[in-house]
């Protein structure tokens, strides 16, 4: 696997790999929905510049009353004010509105859907390596906590426009601000260049305060979510189990409903209000820096006041003029307030947003061919272990260890050993979910890596032991797809033993929904059945090779020897490799493979194997008949 890059602290990250980082981020976006970021910045435009041309309007109007009171002049104004104005709220109100119905559809559901999608289509192996889940679980933890990350992004991207929008708007109305001259004598030093560049340090000060402030606040905010990952994994451990039927027997008989909140309150310890780390944040520097960067904004409006009145005063210009500056001003300081506390979000964000993107540039290593497989009517495939050996990644300890062997078509192969012996490791590689770290598996002579890897997968069909059935109507969970040969579903399910009678007794046959998560009238299933449904969905996807992984634990004697009995009809002319530590269970294959400790320490018909009186099955065939006789 390849090394995750080393994380950077948000401040250690170079200006040119955060303008990257950013843009990746964004281009991410852009493929999203580029509906959703232009509806954003329009928002952005429409909302910034409608109180601008609002207060254009007024201080024209206010002017007007207060000089001349032209009432033809003074009706002009009120209409175009209006009819301005309401152009710009009906356009911010479309652009908004917008916002809204791709945000539902892009920002919760394709966003989380884009992260859903890459954990699926990565190599399995790299899927299934803990690294990659704690890469997710923190990625989901940070968007969680004030959506940290490419979210982030996201609704930094509106402020940003916003501010920027706001910051020239305001510039624009304020240029006549220091182009008018005052009229009272001893006033002329308002004037000046230097009053006006005195104002704007002052103002600059104070607005780059505010949004340091707030800066400092947040940096505490987002380092309690360092903290929160683990407490949020304890509390979807330990909280909330009762709400699962699964775990509702344990916790009923075992009393957990006792132990599991004191593991919850001494794992999730940051959230007491007295002595959770929040509280105390909250209580000392995150909360001064959340008040001080108030505190600095509205110093900020009582100076720009002082200035605007002062020139007022010395006759520069009327009161409409003054509402105007003021408003502008005060839209200037909030704008770039906006802009700045928006880059020190960002800044912030980086390495969320890096993890994000680092987890959705994972490459695929496993090699991709081409080669097609061919599809045989005769279903004439041969299988070749070639010396395989295979260690997990990241382990030291080889789960197979030099396996060879072939088996034929229309063969029934059984892998028979202990618990960790290596069986269900080898059913991994033979489907290619890893490739052997030493060695080769050969499909018709050929390497399995070769060939098209979706087609190699397709001549599969796996009942894994611990397969998963979806909480979706039955004949769809057959089908594995909405769409449903239903005369094919009934058949694979009679194959697998449930019949046309068992079928019959569920409320809406093939439309019956299994479990009762979305559907009130949904059926629960047994174990025994729900393993059945599962054989059924292999058969159906009638692949060349059939794969039954223990296919009858949860069946009971009677079903268990009804599955043997009609195991040749149920198999046909496919290549069936079965799966148990229950010997018994074997003997009508035509060939048994012992694995041991990862090896394949025996190989033939059952009676060869019963016996080698020294060999590892007949070991484990007396150790299980005693329970039989
Ligand atoms: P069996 O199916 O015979 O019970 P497995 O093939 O599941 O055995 O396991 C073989 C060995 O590989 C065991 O030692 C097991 O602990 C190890 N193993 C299985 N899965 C993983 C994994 N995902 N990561 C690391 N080791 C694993």
């Amino acid at each position: 696997m390849r090394k995750t890059k080393k994380q950077l602290s948000a401040d250690k990250i170079p200006f040119a790999a955060a303008w990257r980082l950013n843009k990746k981020g964004l281009a991410f976006w852009w493929r999203l929905s580029p509906q959703l970021m232009t509806a954003n910045l329009l928002t952005a435009l429409f909302g910034a510049i409608r109180p601008y041309v609002a207060l254009w309007f007024s201080a024209r109007l206010l002017d007007e009353i207060a000089t001349a009171r032209r009432p033809d002049i003074l009706t002009k104004l009120a209409l175009a004010a209006l009819l301005t104005v309401s152009a710009l709220a009906a356009a911010h109100c479309v652009a908004s509105r917008q916002c809204t119905r791709y945000t539902a559809s892009v920002n919760w559901f394709g966003f989380k859907r884009r992260f859903a999608q890459k954990l699926s289509d990565m190599d399995f192996s790299r899927m299934d390596a803990p690294a990659t889940h704690a890469l997710y679980d923190s990625i989901m933890q940070a968007d969680n906590w004030h959506s940290w990350g490419l979210r982030n992004l996201h609704y930094r991207l509106q402020d940003g426009f916003s501010g920027l929008f706001r910051v020239l708007g305001a510039l624009a109305l304020c240029v006549s601000l220091f182009a008018s001259q005052v009229t009272a004598a001893g006033w002329g030093w308002l004037d000046s260049p230097l009053a006006g560049l005195g104002l704007l340090a002052a103002l600059l000060g104070i607005i780059l305060l505010a949004p340091y402030c707030a800066r400092r606040s947040a940096a505490y905010s987002s380092r309690a979510n360092e903290e929160a990952t683990q407490t949020n994994r304890l509390f979807v451990a330990y909280g909330n189990p009762p709400a699962g039927t699964d775990r509702a027997m344990d916790i009923r008989i075992y009393r957990q409903q006792e132990f599991l909140p004191v593991k919850m309150e001494t794992g999730c310890k940051m959230f007491n209000s007295r002595t959770g780390l929040l509280a105390a944040y909250s209580r000392g520097p995150m909360g001064a820096f959340e008040a001080l960067s108030g505190a600095a904004s509205c110093s900020f409006t009582l100076v720009a006041y002082l200035f605007v009145c002062l020139k007022a005063w010395a006759g520069a210009f009327g009161v409409g003029a003054v509402t105007q500056y003021v408003g502008a001003i005060t839209g200037f300081a909030a704008g770039l307030s906006q802009l700045f506390t928006t880059a020190a979000k960002l800044q912030i964000n980086l390495p969320y947003l890096q993890k994000a993107l680092d987890f959705l540039e994972l490459p695929n290593e496993m090699y991709q061919g081409s080669l097609n497989v061919e599809k045989r009517s005769d279903r004439n495939y041969d299988v070749e272990f070639r010396d395989v050996s295979f260690r997990y990644p990241g382990a030291d300890a080889w789960a197979l260890r030099h396996v060879s062997f072939k088996f034929r078509v229309g063969q029934r192969l059984a892998v028979v050993g202990e618990n960790g012996s290596g069986k269900t490791t080898f059913i991994k590689l033979l489907c290619r979910l890893y490739d052997p770290t030493e060695g080769a598996i050969l499909l018709n002579g050929i390497d399995i890596r070769k060939y098209n890897y979706d087609q190699y997968k397709a001549i599969f069909s796996v009942v894994f032991q611990d397969f998963q059935l979806l909480a979706q109507p039955l004949g769809q969970n057959v089908a594995a797809n909405t769409r449903v040969d239903a005369a094919r579903a009934v058949n694979c399910l009679r194959k697998a033993g449930l019949d046309s009678a068992w079928l019959d007794r569920q409320p809406h046959g093939l439309d019956t929904w299994l479990y009762r998560v979305f559907e009130k009238d949904g059926v629960e299933i047994s174990g025994g059945e729900a393993q059945k449904i599962a054989i059924a969905r292999a058969l159906y996807k009638n692949a060349p090779f059939i794969v039954l992984d223990e296919p009858t634990a949860a069946l009971d004697p009677v079903a268990e020897a009804e599955v043997y009995a009609g195991f040749d009809a149920l198999i046909e002319d496919r290549t069936a490799i079965y799966i148990s530590h229950r010997l018994s269970s074997c003997r009508f294959c035509d060939t048994i493979t012992v694995f041991d400790a990862g090896q394949m320490v025996q190989s033939g018909t059952h009676e060869a194997l019963v016996e080698a009186a020294d060999g590892k099955y007949a070991q484990m065939w007396q150790a299980q008949a005693q329970y039989y006789v």
